[in-house]
């Protein structure tokens, strides 16, 4: 594995996370999004890491600023991705949007660039032909909190090189990772394989007015032993990510609950900026 120059595109909760983690660990990182709006923004998260890495891994002043130090931002994707060894895309979870992404990435980057994709729900085969290199393309999947909740999830399509599927594996233990190594392609990898439709039940719930919030996130931690209950943990996983994935339920099923509950998302939250922890109140205040 010989990746130095890392791209990471799309700098929202994950994307900085990732951007940051993989600074910390010495990597020189380009963070790209659509626009400098969103690059300040960006900034500022990852100047809220700091903190974070400081108190939960002990890092001193050196090793946090170091790693803002190795961070440059570019909202220019030629430029972002002209001499990456790797791009980690972090973008919104629509297909859609990721296929125009990867199409125009694809011409762009250079020939040994390779792409890998940190959807949480949609699969690479989905976008490997668009990307013009399926070879050289796969999905690396972190999960939330990256620097304490640190599995990395790497999984190939039928068409990724061998060789690029364990460089990933190489480059996630670098950058302080548990490698998490899927042979095959699997709809939600494993760890949403068993999120998401625990998350789904519990906003079914909610929206059929079974019970409310910090009753079924109560059930669940006093029940389990678990930290957090399940809005608990929407609202880390921002209320976007989850409108999202819930709208595209309600597309496929036609299931009015879930379009009641996309609405209810939109409207109740989005439209009124509790977009969960990264703004401070989602299902519950921070
Ligand atoms: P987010 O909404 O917080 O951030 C998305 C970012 O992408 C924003 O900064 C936005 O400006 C930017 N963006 C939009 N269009 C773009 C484009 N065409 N090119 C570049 N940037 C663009 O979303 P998120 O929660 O960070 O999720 C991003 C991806 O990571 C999704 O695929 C999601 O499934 C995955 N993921 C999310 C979580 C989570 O807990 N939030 C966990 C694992 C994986």
């Amino acid at each position: 594995m010989d990746y130095r120059k890392i791209t990471v595109a799309g700098s929202g909760v994950l994307g900085s996370q990732i951007a940051y983690q993989t600074a910390f660990k010495g990597f020189e990182v380009t963070v790209y999004d659509i626009n400098d709006e969103a690059l300040e923004k960006a900034k500022n998260r990852m100047a809220k890491l700091k903190a974070n890495y400081k108190t939960d891994l002990g890092a001193t002043d050196a090793e946090v600023n170091g790693a803002f130090d190795r961070l440059t931002f570019n909202s220019d994707l030629a430029q972002a991705v002209a001499d990456a060894d790797l791009v980690i895309e972090a973008i919104p979870e629509v297909v859609d949007i990721k296929i125009a992404f990867y199409k125009e990435l694809g011409e762009l980057a250079p020939d040994k660039t390779v792409f890998a994709t940190n959807s949480s729900t949609l699969l690479p085969s989905q976008f490997a032909e668009a990307t013009g290199r399926p070879e050289k393309f796969l999905a690396l999947h972190f999960a939330n909190t990256i620097w304490i909740n640190n599995t990395a999830e790497i999984m190939k399509h039928s068409g990724t090189d061998e060789k690029v599927f364990n460089d990933l594996i190489d480059f996630a233990k670098a950058i302080g990772m548990v490698a998490l190594p899927l042979h095959k392609e699997q709809p939600g990898y494993i760890l949403n394989s068993l999120l998401v439709p625990f998350l789904d039940a519990a906003e079914l719930l909610l929206v059929k007015e079974v019970a409310d919030i910090q009753t079924i996130d109560k059930t669940w931690q006093i029940a389990t032993g678990a930290p957090l209950g399940p809005f608990a943990i929407l609202d880390v996983v921002g209320i976007n990510t989850a409108h999202n994935i819930i709208q595209a339920k309600a597309a496929a099923t036609g299931n009015p609950d879930f379009e009641k509950l996309a609405n209810l998302l939109k409207t109740e939250y989005i439209d009124q900026g509790k977009l969960g922890r990264s703004t401070g109140e989602g299902f519950y205040k921070y």
